[in-house]
């Protein structure tokens, strides 16, 4: 817990009289705090990845490489790159969902639409970093509309996908799939026999930067921002991310909607306005 922070100032008034104002300014200071982090934060992933590609350039440019040589760096260099981009595209994505309103109700989509999509990215996935040795399976329970941005609800589903994908060792079992809540709602949940997350970190997860295992992350091209997605997400559309995780087991992530974004499949349209 932090400690509070008292800003304390005395004005003097009229013949000797004094008024003495007190202002919590915790929050101020815990904004700041965290704005800094951030910041540092940003500047450390982005110099990490800067740092590799300057010493490939300066390779390239002071020795004498054969064409094998030079093809292997530009590709190395591409590699470094596409990190940085992804980095920028995840922070620009975050800073949209803090600044714009939430999404309505507009637009429906069936939700085993979005399951396929996103688990067709999962195997590609796999077959990138595991070659395919995941057994990805789509979950296909009672089909349903959900309500919602599309761009945004694809993202924190396939981020949760792809983390159980990246996370989980070749071989291992990976399930998807939306279903009804018996409370009302609806329910995407993904389960990995992965390593499990103990229990200390779960409630940081979500955290920007906030990575168990840094290497791991890195080496699978993570950025650490996706759970910060898929939180703003879930909020923005008015639902909850849960986590279970038992170490050595697996885990669970499941994004629960409100009963307002779900409706069955091919409700009749609406009639025309007399
Ligand atoms: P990253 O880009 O590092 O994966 P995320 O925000 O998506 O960032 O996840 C934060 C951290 O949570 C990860 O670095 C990893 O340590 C942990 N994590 C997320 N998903 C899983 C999973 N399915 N199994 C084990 N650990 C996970």
């Amino acid at each position: 817990v932090q400690p509070s922070r008292i800003s304390l100032q005395l004005h003097s008034y009229g013949f000797g009289n004094k008024l003495l104002l007190t202002r919590d300014i915790t929050s101020v200071e815990l904004a700041d705090t965290m704005r800094r982090d951030f910041v540092a934060n940003v500047s450390h992933e982005i110099r990490t990845p800067l740092t590799v590609l300057s010493g490939f350039v300066e390779t390239l440019l002071s020795y004498d490489l054969s064409a094998e040589e030079r093809e292997r760096y530009l590709l190395l260099m591409n590699q470094q790159s596409q990190r940085m981009m992804t980095l920028v595209n995840d922070l620009l994505l975050l800073s949209r969902l803090e600044g714009t309103p939430a999404p309505g109700t507009a637009e429906w989509m069936p939700a085993h639409e979005l399951l396929d999509h996103v688990v067709e990215d999962g195997r590609s996935l796999s077959d990138l970093i595991a070659e395919g040795s995941h057994d990805i399976c789509a979950d296909a329970g009672a089909d349903f509309e959900l309500a919602g941005s599309r761009t945004e609800l694809l993202s924190a589903m396939s981020n949760l996908l792809s983390n159980a994908v990246r996370y989980t060792p070749p071989g291992g079992v990976i399930r998807a799939g939306w279903r009804l809540l018996p409370q009302g709602g609806a329910e995407y949940w993904v389960s990995d026999t992965g390593p499990g997350i103990e229990a200390e970190h779960v409630p940081r997860l979500t955290e920007r930067f906030y990575r168990v295992d840094r290497s791991r992350s890195r080496e699978t091209g993570g950025t650490g921002l996706g759970l910060a997605i898929v939180k703003h997400v879930v909020q923005r559309h008015g639902g909850q991310l849960r986590i279970d995780s038992v170490v050595g087991q697996g885990s669970t992530f499941r994004i629960q909607l409100p009963a307002s974004r779900v409706r069955p499949l091919d409700l009749p349209a609406k009639p025309a306005d007399a």
